[in-house]
């Protein structure tokens, strides 16, 4: 799994989203929902760390995160 290129959330392209790992699942983040939470200069290498970002059933942050382009199938 290759590390987040960029650093900021500012940096994702519009047609990108970020996924977290989580203890649970992965969620998926677009670039609008993580300038909305967390705001467009939060870096991306701590993002899932971040407590607005953890997750709502099993409480833990992610510590795995990679970006994704958006419309293309899932791996
Ligand atoms: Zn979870």
């Amino acid at each position: 799994m290759p590390p987040l290129p960029r650093h900021t959330v500012a940096d994702i392209a519009l047609d990108e989203a970020v996924r977290l790992r989580c203890a649970c699942r992965v969620r998926t983040f677009t670039r609008a929902e993580l300038v909305a939470r967390v705001g467009r200069d939060a870096r991306l290498g701590m993002i899932g760390l971040r407590p607005e970002l953890r997750c709502d059933d099993c409480g833990e942050p992610s510590f795995e995160g990679w970006t994704v382009r958006l419309g293309r199938v899932a791996p």
